[in-house]
């Protein structure tokens, strides 16, 4: 059986899951949601434990047989102790990267839905490894699986801030969420789930067509955050490749369009300060104007050089002024806190440029423990 093929368990909904049952084994929700329970909610999969399938140990037996239950081995660790970054292992050898941040009362988990990119962000360490590929829904759905019951952190939070573009791996990204949102497992709400995109506008409109309609079935209450990083399309086109095809107008009339359900959803705009590009007095006021009419907070990150960068952080003081300058020009923000930086586990400095020259297959053929 292979590692984590076509029936890797983790790319199942509910309802998923209970269809499969029915399919193969001719059950339902009983035993297929007993052993969705189980899995998310405690890190369980033998269904030979559970008391729904006592007296069928032939069914035991079977779900065990049909199913691939093993988590993705954990290949290195690197962080400051209280952030860290953990790499997995997946079944043809490439590398997932998760980030743990430590938060007030919880922790966020910061989770890659690709290997690699396509994007091409000047800035980016990711982009410099280029694309390999899409992870699939069990392969995101594990780097959570891991960070709650393998290393035992508190995951309460969401950020698809890692590697990849999630809007380019859409599909995979929703189920996703469908699984890690689900209240009979892992149960992380969709308003601690946060979908960030290059500015990726056909992603954008088809999210919002999507959250039309509230959770389970829609996503009402996912948030979206949009890397502006730029005040204009000059500067923009030149550090975000992607300003090409969409430039900043289509990307303003994607997100008037897109909706926000309650009172308290925002936009989130990712503005990361490279110095002397983007990190002027004029710039600020430039960014305020274009979010004038969005219900928008600006989320300000501080460089993190990626290896070999042309580009530099600011000073302290100039995070400080960018903040004062939107906030002064009516433009709500907050300054996010780089931890992990020195160890290349911050936004934006993952990757593996390694695996790009070693190519997958060689690395293939590693063995990994069950979850339970
Ligand atoms: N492709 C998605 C998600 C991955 S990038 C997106 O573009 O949003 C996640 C965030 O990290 C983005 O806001 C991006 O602008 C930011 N980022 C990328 N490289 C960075 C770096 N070296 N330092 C700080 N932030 C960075």
């Amino acid at each position: 059986m292979p590692l984590s093929g076509p029936d890797d368990i983790l790319r199942y909904d509910y309802d998923g899951l209970t269809a499969e049952f029915d399919r193969r084994f001719g059950k339902g929700e009983y035993h297929a949601g007993a052993l969705f329970r189980s899995l998310y909610r405690r890190g369980e999969s033998d269904p030979g434990l559970l008391p729904e399938f006592a007296a069928n140990p032939s069914l035991a037996q079977a779900v065990r047989g049909a199913f691939q239950y093993a988590l993705p081995r954990e290949a290195g660790r690197s962080g400051d102790g209280e952030t860290y970054k953990f790499i997995l292992k997946l079944r043809d050898g490439l590398e997932s990267e998760s980030v743990v941040i430590p938060m007030r009362q919880y922790k966020s988990l910061c989770i890659s839905s690709q290997v690699g990119c396509k994007m091409g962000c000047t800035f980016c360490e990711t982009a410099q490894m280029g694309y390999l590929r899409s992870l699939d829904a069990g392969e995101i759905v594990a780097q959570v699986m891991v960070a709650r019951h393998v290393l035992k952190e508190p995951i309460q939070n969401v950020v698809f801030m890692g590697m990849g573009e999630p809007m380019d791996n859409l599909d995979n990204v929703l189920q996703a969420v469908r699984i890690l949102s689900d209240q009979r497992g892992l149960n992380i709400a969709q308003s601690a789930i946060t979908v960030s995109t290059v500015g990726h506008v056909d992603g954008i409109n088809r999210l919002a067509r999507l959250a039309a309609q509230p959770p389970p079935h829609g996503f009402s209450r996912l948030r979206l955050a949009v890397s502006l990083n730029a005040p204009n399309d000059a500067i923009r086109s030149r550090i975000m490749p992607i300003n090409r095809q969409w430039p900043l107008a289509a990307l303003k009339e994607a997100l008037r369009n897109f909706p926000l359900a309650h009172k308290d959803d925002f936009l989130f705009m990712e503005y990361v300060l490279l110095a002397g590009v983007n990190d002027a007095k004029e710039h600020a006021l430039e960014v305020a104007e274009y979010l004038r009419d969005l219900k928008a907070c600006v989320n300000l990150i501080p460089y993190n050089p990626r290896l070999d960068s042309p580009y530099g952080r600011p000073e302290k003081d100039g995070v400080a002024d960018f903040y004062h300058w939107l906030m002064e020009a009516g433009q709500y923000c907050r300054i996010r806190g780089t931890k992990g930086k020195d160890s290349m586990a911050a936004c934006g400095q993952l990757g593996n440029r390694a695996l790009r020259r070693t190519g997958a297959r060689s690395l293939a053929g590693e063995t990994s423990p069950a979850v339970t």
